[in-house]
């Protein structure tokens, strides 16, 4: 069995930390960040009854944290309490951030998160990237990420790492493509194509997808099953809070999953997909809406004013996800299946027939659905949160650095 590597950044700053003294503190360190990051302000004595380490242990972690410029002392807290207040810490909205990129089949994003996880700057460019070669879509996002740093390092942000959501298969070195078939791209080492100065992970948009939902969803379980549906479909499978990758990192290929055995020919050489029959491009297709800018936003306006032909689109890709959703709910028995991506925003005309086809197929009693608050911008989050996570698990070794 391959090891487990760590889920986000598979060679990157977040791999396990050494059994030692000075992994100890580090690991430590890690815990302080991410506390006062998921639930502060806090005072110091407040950390140290949530994370179990004496007043004394975790005073000398915080002044480290102050030091390396990654908490702030907002002031007293809560004037009034018996006793010599505390000062409150949060995390600092200066220093590191995350960048996060994309490369969608018809657009490339960029954006710099800070470690309080807000968005401080971005870039959107709408481009057919279809059938290009990796070459010039690469340099054209290196672009577009020098341009989001200017803007970050304005703001007294640096960038911490890179992390590139990509619509296809990636190897587990965290940088090579193996197959993008609605690119067209094989065997791309993404990472030659972009810049070395930075710490930089390639991974499944979809994986980027689920992990927004588990970091940045409203209360997401630990178990789900999260659904990218854009002009492919992903799937991220989330197992007590950490992303299932299968043995080579190809899991969660919804997309290709067989829906009618002998459907229409697919581009990964199979026949009757899952993404033959709910891909935004069949949907568009049955729906007769042309391609354009919008076209999830213009399917979503035809169906609420009652276009039939939209509506009956619409019931049918959700009975096409419905069935092949079922094989995974009874696979896998998630607490809930999470509908992201751009056909989040057809959800109410989508889910009566996807749910409908799970309530009669599962097993078990049905699995409840939910539809993501991310929507289309979850890769491009995850992406640049999980450079942010990076930070928070590992504070010292991007302090060195700084
Ligand atoms: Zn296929």
């Amino acid at each position: 069995m391959t090891a487990p590597l760590h889920e986000v950044h598979p060679a990157g700053p977040g791999r396990a930390l050494p059994d030692t003294q000075q992994g100890m503190r580090r690991r430590n360190l890690g815990r302080v960040l991410h506390t006062v990051s998921a639930e502060g302000p806090l005072s110091r004595a407040a950390v140290a009854s949530r994370i179990g380490l004496t007043r004394a242990a975790v005073s000398t972690l915080v002044d480290e944290l102050i030091r390396f410029g990654l908490l702030e002392e907002l002031g007293p807290e809560r004037p009034g309490r018996v006793g010599r207040p505390g000062s409150a810490l949060a995390v600092s909205g200066r220093g590191p951030a995350g960048v996060g990129a994309e490369v969608g089949v018809d657009h490339l994003a960029v954006c710099a998160m800070d470690l309080r996880g807000r968005v401080r700057a971005r870039a959107v460019r709408h481009v057919a990237n279809r059938g290009r070669s990796p070459k010039p879509v690469a340099e054209e996002l290196a672009a577009l990420v020098r341009q989001v740093v200017a803007d970050a390092e304005q703001q007294e942000l640096w960038p911490a790492g890179l992390a590139v959501a990509v619509p296809g298969l990636i190897a587990r070195d965290g940088r090579t493509v193996v197959r993008a078939p609605n690119l067209g791209w094989h065997d791309t080492d993404l990472g030659a194509l972009l810049p070395g100065d930075l710490p930089l992970t390639v991974d499944n948009e979809a994986n980027f997808g689920g992990l927004a939902e588990l970091w940045l969803g409203d209360g997401t379980p630990r178990d789900f099953l999260h659904v990218s549906a854009e002009i492919g479909i992903g799937a991220a499978v989330v197992v007590d809070g950490r992303l299932l990758r299968g043995t080579r990192g190809f899991a969660g290929e919804l997309g290709h999953v067989p829906v009618e055995p002998d459907g229409p020919a697919c581009a990964c050489g199979g026949r009757g997909c899952l993404e033959q029959y709910a891909g935004e491009e069949a949907v568009l297709r049955a729906a007769g809406v042309e391609q354009g800018e919008d076209r999830v936003g213009l399917l979503a306006e035809r169906a609420a004013e009652g276009d039939e032909r939209v509506r009956r689109a619409l019931r049918d890709a959700g009975r096409a996800l419905g069935v092949a959703l079922t094989g995974a709910v009874n696979l896998l028995d998630p607490q809930l299946v999470v509908l992201g991506g751009a056909l989040a925003g057809v959800a109410p005309w989508l889910l009566p027939s996807l749910e409908a086809e799970l309530a009669r197929r599962t097993a078990g009693p049905a699995c409840p659905v939910a539809v993501s608050r991310l929507g289309p911008k979850g890769p491009l989050l995850g992406a640049a949160h999980s450079v942010v996570r990076a930070v928070l698990d590992d504070p010292a070794a991007v302090a060195e650095r700084a």
